[in-house]
């Protein structure tokens, strides 16, 4: 795919990605805002994504994406990075209603289907890794390679999980060719905690439990205790990778109360349970280590639904030879 032939002759274009953005999700939808506006001047070019973490505010002209979703024209050509369009929120509409649909993904969950161009290749480390192929070394700026590094970093865990490739640090080397300072990108968006962050963390921590055996771990966050450290879903970014590191454990679960009955669940692995069929089970996605979705019941009926699932898998694993 060459961007700027999808784009040609467009007159309004869109850029969106998943609700709740993570640190690869903003990193690729600005690095390509950024692209275009630089190449199609005149072009009105329009990025719009749920108002993300505070740390990401050293991507140039964060302060330009749009978390109002107030327009109503129909777009030309309309981008959705990191995402199946139904978690697009509030930009499906703009998505669904373009006259061209582009859709670029990692997520091994994502059919490749819903676009009129679809570009989706699950062993890609995150979208912003494929943002960079597609803009090409050439074309980059300093700015550009900001984003998608971020992109990056938060994907792999800074280069740590198995979805770094070869070509995911011949990337990240091109990009800190443009002399941004990584290593205080790394530990300001990727590592820095607030206080409240930390405190949250702890109590999620504290609070886990063990089961089956020691193999699985769940922490339960509900809306009382939220409430009471004033945490919002960002603050809660990395309690589950932290639970996946105990020794032993194969699989851990994290999830919070985001309505009567209804929580947000993340999952993480160490390999051997596909976390990605089972979110996907229950309506969401990601990848095999790494995946979400949305589930409703109390938190035993969720934990309940889960680990049937998870222990299913585990015992076909222990079958292997
Ligand atoms: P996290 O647990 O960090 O929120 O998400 C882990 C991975 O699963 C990410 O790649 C994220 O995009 C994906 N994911 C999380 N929740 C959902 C969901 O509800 N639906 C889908 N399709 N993917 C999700
Ligand atoms: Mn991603």
């Amino acid at each position: 795919m060459n961007l700027l032939e999808e784009c040609k002759g467009a007159k309004r274009i869109g850029i969106s990605g998943h609700i709740r953005p993570d640190g690869d999700c903003v990193g690729a939808c600005m690095g390509l805002y950024l692209y275009l506006t630089k190449k199609m001047p005149g072009t009105q070019i329009k990025v719009f994504l749920e108002k993300p973490a505070d740390v990401f505010r050293r991507i140039s002209r964060i302060e330009e994406l749009d978390s109002d979703y107030g327009d109503k024209e129909r777009f030309d050509v309309f981008f959705a990075l990191d995402a199946v369009p139904d978690r697009l929120g509030k930009a499906e509409r703009y998505y669904r209603e373009a006259h061209k649909k582009i859709n670029i993904d990692h997520h091994i969950s994502n059919p490749g289907s819903s676009g009129d161009v679809n570009y989706v290749f699950p062993k890609a480390s995150s979208t912003s890794e494929l943002i960079y192929r597609l803009i090409g070394m050439r074309e980059l700026d300093r700015d550009i390679a900001q984003a998608l590094y971020i992109g990056l970093i938060h994907d792999t865990g800074v280069f740590r999980y198995s979805n770094t490739s070869p070509e995911t640090l011949r990337a990240a080397a091109d990009l800190v060719s443009f002399g941004f300072d990584f290593s205080e990108l790394i530990e300001e968006t990727f590592y820095e905690k607030t206080y409240l962050q930390t405190q949250i963390l702890g109590r999620a921590l504290l609070e886990s439990i063990l089961f089956m055996h020691g193999r699985c771990v769940v922490s339960v966050l509900d809306r009382k205790t939220m409430n009471f450290y004033g945490a919002s879903p960002h603050d809660l970014d990395g309690i589950v990778s932290q639970l996946r590191e105990i020794a032993g454990v194969e699989c851990a679960i994290f999830m919070y109360e985001t309505g009567v009955l209804e929580y947000k669940v993340s999952m993480r692995s160490g390999g051997k349970v596909d976390v990605a069929a089972i979110a996907s089970y229950f309506g969401g996605g990601g990848h095999k280590r790494a995946a979400g979705c949305s589930m409703n019941g109390t938190s035993h009926d969720v934990i309940n639904n889960l680990s049937l699932h998870i222990e299913r898998q585990l015992e076909e694993d222990g079958r292997q030879p």
